[in-house]
């Protein structure tokens, strides 16, 4: 999102009123953006990541890390330079929810050419290079997915306070103060939620029983206020119990988007690339610990998932239905529900829930079924956030109203229509990845996916199986050490296109919608990123054998084959992944005592030495290798770009 205007929210009262009005404007301002733009031809591969980062302060006199809250502070210079020189910056930084986090992205997106992928880890070394220069003694930026003891008692830098029983959040761990104050959008938010659920948000997360845990694990809420039995009654034994939008919006990520050429390649790629969102979750793995606590999970994602869940008890399914229209199985944050290419369509095996009369009017407007069906099934939601400046709008150019549902659906992928007059395409983002603590672990990852998306156009490979199977593995991704022990659903013959099909149970007729189990199989991520012999050829083989019909200068390809050595090894589990990384520290550290809690001193060392390792002080064989390394340079060779006909 561009920077973000100012505002004044309206209450939950007036948002509320004016649901029906946000999603019928909404509605008409997709289906006028999608006639003036759906025959938009001849866009380029435009691509560009997005990493955000945690501000830390390190005490090192009394062994503490904590979260600095200083990310308005320093957004404010950053943004002053960005006014000053919009075109020639090399970086955007924007808020994330916390006042502790900020997001940044390259100050242009990348091209086509193959030495772009050069590029990305120096463009990412200059951004951390640039808020370094604006940090005071003992903070470090970190690419944290998880703050290890966010939520804990004295976690933030200056010292705030919970306020359980009044203001926004009214959570036993997670103080308002925390939330970025710049903007009243995440305050909004997160009031908002909890007022449409009709309580605080409650998630629980298995913890991690190590030998002396006690068992059944019971914690104790002394701060819980007296009279306000809600404030607790969540929380379930043997588990982590969070109560805050903090804790899953209050997480580091990294996305990606890339431009297609048109509007049937952005649908190609957003069905093509979901299979792969629960494959690269588990591969990205990167947050085992959440409110000082190890847990038996690797990922962040369902804690962010449960963290937005506005859902009223009636669309859980836990009263029956009298004043919401729908019973919804998941939260707004979630893994995708419906395929959007004809090639997707018959496997889209989940009955999707969508407001028929919205449907209707997309059908009428000339939408066909699967976009339309997708967008009537984003609109199920209500708007969270509204600006009164906002309400009322020119429905003929403005898509406010269609991005405040889009915007607050945040799914592993997104459908990213062109922003009004712009020179931008349709463009598809893919998000389930987990922040990596080097930018060349980040580079890396960015790198291989936007080489997958190159062999999934060039090949016409086909990587799609049921969405009810997608489903199943995003939740196998976040199990503990996932990459080593989980087995994945996944398409067994993926040349469906260009070769006659062999898989006919599933590739025969369109009406056919479950008889395709002989499409898909188990392989662990090992077998998908780098083979199976007879059954799979591996993603890496088929990018490699992509890339060796391709020019490339040799900077570029040296930089791309340890990228693809990075992913193979974490994959084959011959590194490991941060999650199991850290777990191992902690596990390993002198101060911890086999019952699952993370202390001050234990989250100290922990991320020194993360921070140590991302500076390059510290090698760390275990999770890099020895040897990897690029050659990663700040901008394209004058004769690279001439040679490609690019002078800009
Ligand atoms: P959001 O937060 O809405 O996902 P951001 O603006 O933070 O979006 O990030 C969008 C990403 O898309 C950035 O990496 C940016 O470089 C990239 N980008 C910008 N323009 C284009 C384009 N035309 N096509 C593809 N990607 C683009
Ligand atoms: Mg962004
Ligand atoms: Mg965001
Ligand atoms: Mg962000
Ligand atoms: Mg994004």
């Amino acid at each position: 999102m561009g920077l973000l205007t100012e505002g004044s929210p309206l209450s939950w009262e007036e948002t509320k009123d004016l649901a029906d009005h946000v999603r019928k404007h909404g509605i008409k301002q997709f289906i006028n953006l999608y006639h003036r733009l759906k025959n938009r031809q001849g866009d380029v591969l435009k691509w560009g990541d997005e990493v955000e980062y945690v501000i830390v302060q390190f005490d090192h006199e009394k062994r503490i890390a904590r979260a600095s809250l200083r990310a308005p502070e320093i957004l404010q210079v950053l943004n002053e330079k960005e006014q000053k020189d919009p075109e020639n910056v090399k970086s955007l930084w924007r808020p994330e929810y916390g006042a502790y986090m900020i997001e940044g992205t390259p100050g242009k997106p990348y091209g086509g050419l193959l030495a772009h992928y050069n590029v990305v880890e120096a463009n990412m070394r200059l951004r951390r290079e640039e808020v370094q220069q604006l940090l005071q003694p003992g903070e470090a930026l970190m690419s944290l997915t998880s703050f290890p003891r966010l939520g804990c008692p004295d976690f933030t830098n200056p010292p705030t306070k919970v306020t359980p029983a009044e203001g926004t959040t009214q959570s036993l761990f997670f103080p308002d103060d925390c939330i970025f104050p710049g903007h009243p959008r995440f305050k909004t938010l997160t009031r908002n939620i909890r007022l449409r659920r009709g309580e605080k948000v409650a998630i629980n997360l298995p913890v991690f029983k190590d030998t002396k845990t006690p068992d059944p694990y019971i914690e104790e809420f002394p701060q819980a206020p007296a009279g306000h039995p809600e404030a607790t009654s969540a929380a379930k034994p043997d588990h982590v119990y969070l109560d805050a939008m903090g804790f899953g919006m209050g997480c580091c990520c990294l996305q990606l988007t890339f431009q297609a050429c048109n509007i049937d390649e952005a649908r190609t790629l957003y069905d093509q690339l979901t299979p792969l969102c629960p494959i690269m979750l588990a591969l990205t793995a990167a947050s085992p610990i959440h409110r000082g606590h190890l847990t038996d999970v690797d990922c962040r994602w369902n804690v962010i998932s449960g963290s937005v869940d506005c859902r009223t008890k009636e669309e859980r399914g836990l009263e029956p239905l009298k004043n919401n229209k729908f019973v919804i199985p998941k939260s707004r944050y979630d893994s995708i529900d419906s395929y959007l290419s004809e090639q997707g369509e018959k496997y889209n095996d989940v009955p999707l829930i969508y407001d028929q009369a919205i449907y209707e009017e997309l059908r009428k407007a000339d939408i066909d079924h699967l976009l339309a069906q997708h967008i009537a099934h984003l609109f199920i939601r209500d708007s969270v956030s509204l600006f009164s400046e906002k309400v009322h709008q020119n429905d003929e150019e403005d898509s406010d109203h269609f991005e405040n549902i889009q915007s607050t659906n945040w799914q592993t992928m997104r459908f990213k229509p062109p922003p009004p007059n712009s020179p931008i395409g349709w463009r598809v983002e893919f998000r389930p990845c987990e922040v990596q603590i080097t930018d060349f672990e980040n580079a890396a990852i960015v790198c291989f996916v936007v080489l997958l998306t190159r062999v999934i156009l060039s090949y016409r490979i086909n990587l799609i199986i049921p969405i009810s199977k997608v489903d199943e593995n995003m939740q196998k991704a976040q199990k503990k050490d996932a990459v080593k022990t989980e087995k994945f659903w996944f398409r067994k013959d993926i040349t469906t296109f260009s070769s006659p099909p062999a898989c006919t149970a599933c590739c025969q007729s369109s009406t056919e919608t479950k008889s395709d189990s002989e499409c898909y199989t188990l392989l662990s991520v090992d077998e998908i990123i780098n083979g199976k012999a007879g059954e799979f050829p591996g993603l890496i083989p088929l990018i490699n054998n992509y890339l060796s019909g391709m020019d490339v200068d040799a900077d570029t390809h040296c930089s791309i084959q340890q990228y693809l050595k990075l992913i193979q090894r974490r994959a084959s589990g011959q590194l490991q992944t941060l999650a199991g990384w850290i777990r191992s520290f902690v596990q390993n550290h002198k101060d911890y005592k086999q019952d699952s809690l993370v202390s001050d001193s234990i989250n100290y060392d922990l991320l020194t030495e993360l921070n140590a390792i991302q500076t390059g002080e510290k090698a760390s064989p275990e999770l890099l290798g020895r040897s990897l390394q690029s050659r990663t340079q700040e901008s394209i060779p004058t004769a690279v770009r001439k040679a490609a006909g690019e002078y800009t």
